[in-house]
């Protein structure tokens, strides 16, 4: 397939500014249009649950920096159907013809939703707009129940508990396990209770409908008959991949687009980011979304090399990269998640706060973990790898 010279990527956050970027920076000369359904300019999520919601850093801090020139970004636009064969991606604002596409559509946040409620609110933190609505909800309560105990549930408990409100946490497991593993995991729960959160854990949570005069619910049940009510309720649940406007694309979109090891979807189309779902070659159960910031930048590199060198593009090798801020601890991962044992300390000392852990022991690593500690992560990667 020749390089393309009209590209149309379709996203306005970090896996499309990074594929705009790429494009260019390999002297892409061609037309390159960015749609993106989002009234403000690209930005960045992550800031959003640490200094945004804690009211240290501005929202417009987030702003993720200008495309390269002429690039067309159009604001406010949104993608809702796919014609492959006729290379027409269909918006709100009419056909855009493309001979590239990159598929940049990531996310959103997962709601639980009210039974019985269906038209109910239900606050959670995506985007910028979510933000604001949840720190205005904070700014008149004294309580906030945070459903979700992930990265994200944990981040806005952490912040939430450092502006002074009475913080709980309910999830069917115990929060961050399935992340940083059980050992970790108890460690950070221990620091989140010392700060005063509650914790519990349910097998089923189901949110509760507000009141006649508030839309917001105010309360949760869960299957063991308990019940949890504060000022603020706030759903952090997990993600789901933007993916509807695609049906009946002819592309493989199932939990999220497949794409190859290049990233690519089918001839002249690329995917990458939170929406994007690697399938390893030879294998069907292997397939696997990577909803994070690092991912979406290795991605979006691949992808947009992909689509100007095709099978001389590097293969994307997740380096599986994560980290997070919470309650004053700063932890950096790399490797698979959520694992398990005592860790054998490859540096520092974790009862005094600081070191770099490696799972399953020091020899054979498949996890490397900083905790408060300045490792940059190019030398987490090296210590997976072995080569300390
Ligand atoms: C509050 C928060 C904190 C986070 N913190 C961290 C962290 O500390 N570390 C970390 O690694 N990751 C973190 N993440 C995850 C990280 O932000 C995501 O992995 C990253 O944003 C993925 O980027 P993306 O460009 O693939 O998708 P997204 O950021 O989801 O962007 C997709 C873009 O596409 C647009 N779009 C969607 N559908 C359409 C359509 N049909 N037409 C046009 N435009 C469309 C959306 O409006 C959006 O602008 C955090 C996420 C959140 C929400």
């Amino acid at each position: 397939m020749s390089a393309p010279r009209n590209v149309v990527v379709v996203g306005g956050s970090i896996a499309a500014v990074t594929a705009v970027d790429t494009l260019r920076a390999e002297g892409f000369q061609g037309r390159v249009t960015v749609l993106s359904e989002e009234g403000d300019p690209p930005y960045t999520r992550v800031p959003l649950s640490k200094g945004v919601l804690a009211g240290r850093q501005p929202p417009g801090d987030t702003d993720l920096g200008g495309l390269p020139s002429g690039v067309e970004l159009r604001l406010g636009v949104r993608a809702t159907g796919l014609d492959a064969g006729a290379r027409v991606v269909r918006t709100t604002e009419g056909d855009v013809p493309f001979d590239g596409l990159v598929i940049a559509s990531g996310a959103r946040a997962r709601r639980l939703g009210v039974p019985g409620h269906p038209r109910a609110r239900e606050l959670v933190l995506r985007s910028r707009a979510d933000g604001l609505a949840l720190s205005d909800r904070l700014a008149h309560a004294s309580s906030v129940l945070v459903v979700g105990g992930g990265f994200l549930g944990m981040e806005i408990a952490s912040t939430c508990c450092a502006l002074g409100k009475q913080v709980t946490v309910v999830d069917i497991a115990p929060p961050l396990d399935a992340l940083v593993g059980p050992y970790m995991g108890a460690v950070v729960r221990e620091l989140a209770e010392q700060a005063g959160v509650v914790l519990a854990v349910a097998d089923k949570v189901t949110l509760l409908a507000g009141s006649d005069t508030d839309p917001y619910p105010c309360a949760v049940s869960t299957g063991d008959g308990r019940r949890f009510e504060a000022d603020v309720v706030v759903t952090a649940a997990g993600d789901v991949p933007n993916i509807e406007w695609l049906a009946g694309s002819g592309l493989r979109v199932d939990r999220g687009v497949h794409v190859d090891e290049r990233c690519r979807a089918a001839p002249g189309i690329v995917a990458a980011g939170d929406v994007a779902v690697l399938d390893p070659p030879g294998s069907d159960s292997a397939w696997r979304r990577i909803p994070t910031w690092t991912n979406a930048v290795e991605q979006a590199r691949v992808a947009a090399l992909a689509l100007l060198h095709g099978d001389d593009a590097p293969v994307h090798r997740p380096s599986r990269y994560g980290w997070t801020e919470q309650f004053g601890w700063d932890l950096k991962m790399v490797g698979a998640a959520a694992p398990t044992g005592e860790p054998a300390v490859l540096d520092g000392d974790l009862t005094a706060g600081q070191a770099v852990l490696a799972w399953p022991d020091a020899d054979v690593r498949h996890t490397v973990m900083a905790v408060n500690h300045p490792t940059p992560p190019a030398r987490l990667k090296r210590l997976l790898r072995g080569a300390v």
